[in-house]
């Protein structure tokens, strides 16, 4: 499929990409790794007229360390965040999680504001991210603004960015040691989850997320809730699927995603050493 006829504008530094998108309204898209958006533009689901190109703008591409939490531009690549010695040894859970998306290709390009902004409940980083909380840094043409991770995620492929925001800085709390898992059940490697389950020890905390269990990724609430009750990790994981709205493909019914909800669950509090 070829998508449909559109221009481009390269921005050199995200105020000018940002001036370019309040310039051209809903019309335009940023196009950060191309990943998810030139797929979706050959298929006519996505068809921007101009597309305004971030690839370039390389002072966001940073992973560092600010003392109580790491930042970490919107155009770090999967890759970037797989190799980070400092994710490795401060959220290694996110590293790992990097390295099960896609395929080398994928994770030399995507990057991970292209990957929160585009908002697809299948995704892999999102769900991490919503696990381990912190916020996420929008610049608009009025200057920026900080949203919590937890309130950014709001419809199917949807998130509080409008139209002339950008994503540029995700901030996340440290959550080094051994204490994290994710599961990901795919039919194929280098598949997207049938259904994901990420488990980690945050500040004390034991927070858990779902992939591909709803309209956005979700928060075991009924999981975390249970342990912080003192329930086992085995009892803990029988609540996984409560509030949540799995949906059907040809992979997998309801019934069966909220069953896979259930053994990795267990299996990824099991592994994280939380009982
Ligand atoms: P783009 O495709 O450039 O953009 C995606 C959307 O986000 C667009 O709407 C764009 O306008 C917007 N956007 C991009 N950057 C910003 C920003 N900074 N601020 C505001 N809006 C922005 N993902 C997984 O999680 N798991 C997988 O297993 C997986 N497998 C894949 C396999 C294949 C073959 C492919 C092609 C993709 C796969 N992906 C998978 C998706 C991949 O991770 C994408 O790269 C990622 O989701 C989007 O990142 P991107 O940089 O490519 O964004």
């Amino acid at each position: 499929m070829i998508p449909a006829a559109f221009d481009y504008k390269r921005a050199g530094s995200s105020e000018e990409a940002v001036a370019l998108i309040a310039e051209y309204g809903d019309e335009a898209k940023l196009l950060a790794g191309g990943h998810s958006l030139i797929p979706m533009m050959k298929l006519r689901l996505a068809v921007p007229t101009v597309l305004v190109d971030i690839g370039r703008v390389g002072d966001l591409s940073y992973i560092d360390d600010r003392d109580d939490h790491i930042a970490i531009g919107a155009l770090a690549t999967h890759r970037s965040l797989e190799t980070s010695e400092l994710l490795i040894s401060e959220c290694p859970i996110l590293a790992h999680v990097a390295s099960k998306v896609g395929d080398p290709q994928v994770r030399h390009r995507g990057t991970i504001g292209g990957s929160l902004a585009h908002s697809d409940p299948a995704s892999d980083l999102p769900a991490v991210v919503l696990a381990l909380g912190g916020s996420l840094i929008a610049q608009g043409p009025n200057g920026e603004r900080e949203v919590k991770v937890s309130d950014f995620f709001t419809g199917y492929f949807e998130s509080t960015l409008s139209d002339d925001e950008m994503l540029t800085e995700i901030r996340l709390p440290k959550a080094p040691g051994d204490s994290w898992n994710y599961q990901k059940f795919n039919r194929r490697a280098q598949d997207w989850a049938i259904v994901g389950v990420a488990a980690v020890e945050v500040q004390g905390a034991t927070k858990v997320s779902l992939v591909n269990m709803g309209s956005t990724p979700l928060r075991a609430a009924a999981v975390e809730d249970a342990l912080a009750g003192g329930a086992s990790s085995e009892e803990a994981a029988e609540q996984a699927a409560e509030g949540t709205d799995a949906p059907t493909d040809l992979n997998a019914s309801p019934e069966y995603r909220a069953h896979l909800a259930r053994v990795l669950t267990r299996r990824a509090l099991e592994a994280a050493g939380i009982s």
